[in-house]
């Protein structure tokens, strides 16, 4: 399992930034915070199953005019952000 799904570094405090707000798990939003503070590698098997389960699945998303696949909270992919920032 890959616990990023490919996002690099920036893209994944990024998205897991705007998934603290947004997760519907009570301990979810404790994760989020925890991975901000100290990293993904220090959570515990408990808190990894909640990461699995609730942060995981929603760390990418369909950019809002396309299939494609983006960030959490990035919106749009590179391709539509250049059609929709003019
Ligand atoms: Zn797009």
């Amino acid at each position: 399992m890959d616990l990023t799904r490919g996002l690099c570094h920036e893209e994944f405090i990024a998205a897991i930034t705007h998934l603290e707000e947004m997760v519907s798990h009570p301990s979810a939003a404790g994760v989020c915070r925890q991975i901000l503070a100290v990293g993904l590698e220090s959570l515990s098997p408990a808190q990894l199953a909640v990461y699995e389960g609730y942060i995981w699945p929603n760390l990418l998303e369909r950019c809002a005019t396309c299939p494609k696949m983006v960030p959490a909270g990035v919106g749009y992919c590179p391709v539509c952000a250049i059609e929709y920032d003019n």
